[in-house]
């Protein structure tokens, strides 16, 4: 199913070999200020970061609730989402965690329209229901201290490589080297069951996104900015990705440069 296998093993072993275990979960803002002397940075987006949004430790519930509905409407507006589609979600300060509700769309979303569950997955405040993938975002929150904000969407591209059985994970791209790493392709579970959260569980760890068969795909990060920008980021090597087979070629960086990136050697 990875076939890209062989680059694959190149690339996490030297995100991996002889690091701390957590090299390549290193934010992105401190991955840049690394790399600052050759001006690579993982401002993809063109946004530029803001005090509203790239930081989780000391905001209200409120904040919270009004950034998950920015972020939601940018999820809209860039054709990430459709219809009532995806969800995203905070872990805050007090451990609980505010999600998206099921059967709205992410492009009319309000503050308001936000649910607090426990780390069960019950709702304890809000009137809408709970999204049926809520024990995704549980299962990373619990496998990774370090996130704070999860984002599910249905990227268009990226999905299409889930549905083609092909993983992300050629470093083609020297911003994804930094900012997102190799993407894995988790095996087909239904949407909204307990196997779903169950086929990706062994990629969450050590990577900080995750397509999803036939379905689409999962970031995070440690703020909710990070997440959206992981998820902007996958679709965009996913293009490149699909461009490059297109044209029938494929030139990935070597792993020295690959370990240069990362700040390895
Ligand atoms: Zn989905």
């Amino acid at each position: 199913m990875l076939q890209y296998a062989s680059t694959l093993g190149a690339w996490v072993k030297a995100a991996g070999m002889g690091l701390p275990p957590m090299i390549h979960r290193k934010s992105s803002a401190a991955l840049a200020d690394e790399h600052a002397e050759t001006r690579l940075h993982c401002d993809v987006t063109g946004a530029k970061p803001n005090s509203f949004s790239n930081v989780s430790a000391g905001k209200t519930e409120a904040q919270h609730r009004e950034e998950l509905a920015l972020f939601g409407h940018m999820l809209h507006q860039r054709g990430l989402v459709v219809a009532a589609d995806g969800n995203l979600s905070v872990r805050m300060e007090d451990g609980a965690i505010l999600a998206t509700p099921t059967s709205v769309c992410k492009g009319l979303m309000q503050p308001e329209d936000m649910v607090v569950v426990d780390d069960q997955g019950n709702r304890v405040k809000g009137r809408r229901l709970i999204t049926s993938e809520i024990g995704m975002h549980l299962a990373i929150y619990r496998l990774r201290p370090d996130v704070m904000a999860v984002v599910h969407a249905h990227p268009p591209i990226a999905t299409g490589f889930a549905a083609a059985g092909l993983a992300i994970d050629q470093p083609l791209v020297a911003e994804s080297v930094v900012c997102l790493g190799t993407v894995p392709l988790a095996p087909f579970a239904m949407p909204g069951t307990p196997a779903l959260a169950q086929s990706m569980e062994q990629f969450i760890p050590d990577h900080n996104a995750v397509l999803l068969a036939n379905h689409g795909a999962v970031t995070y990060g440690e703020t909710l900015q990070q997440a959206f920008w992981r998820m902007e980021t996958l679709e965009h090597v996913a293009k490149i990705t699909l461009v490059t087979r297109v044209l029938g070629q494929q030139n990935p960086l070597a792993e020295g440069d690959v370990r240069r990136l990362l700040g390895v050697i």
